[in-house]
């Protein structure tokens, strides 16, 4: 058998393995990819390596930034959105949720 090369990824992370083979993937790119979650519904960036955010470079997270940006023209156009940078499901590998923001014209609900 030959062993499988894990650069950067730490055993018994669930998101150091690759996402499903049936779930969504907006962008894949060399440092991350943007994926649905499976508990928020909503896009998330995963960095492929076992690493925290300030273990990448301010222009590598412009590029997530970036990506963020035209994942969520896709996923939510007509609205705003916000990059929810917090690591709440997993403490020490980064990933960002890409929540919905309020309407583009201003009001997020109609209010009587
Ligand atoms: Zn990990
Ligand atoms: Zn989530």
């Amino acid at each position: 058998m030959t062993p499988t090369k894990h650069i950067g990824r730490k055993m018994g992370c669930p998101i150091c393995k690759p996402p499903p083979a049936k779930a969504k993937i907006y962008v894949k790119e060399r440092l991350f990819l943007i994926t649905r979650c499976g508990k928020c519904k909503v896009p998330m960036v995963v960095v492929h390596s076992h690493k925290r955010e300030e273990d990448f470079t301010k222009k590598e997270l412009q590029e997530v930034i970036d990506r963020c940006s035209y994942v969520a023209s896709v996923a939510y156009p007509n609205y705003h959105f916000t990059i929810d940078r917090k690591t709440q499901h997993w403490p020490d590998h980064m990933h960002w949720h890409i929540r919905q923001a309020e309407h583009v014209d201003g009001d997020m609900e109609e209010m009587e």
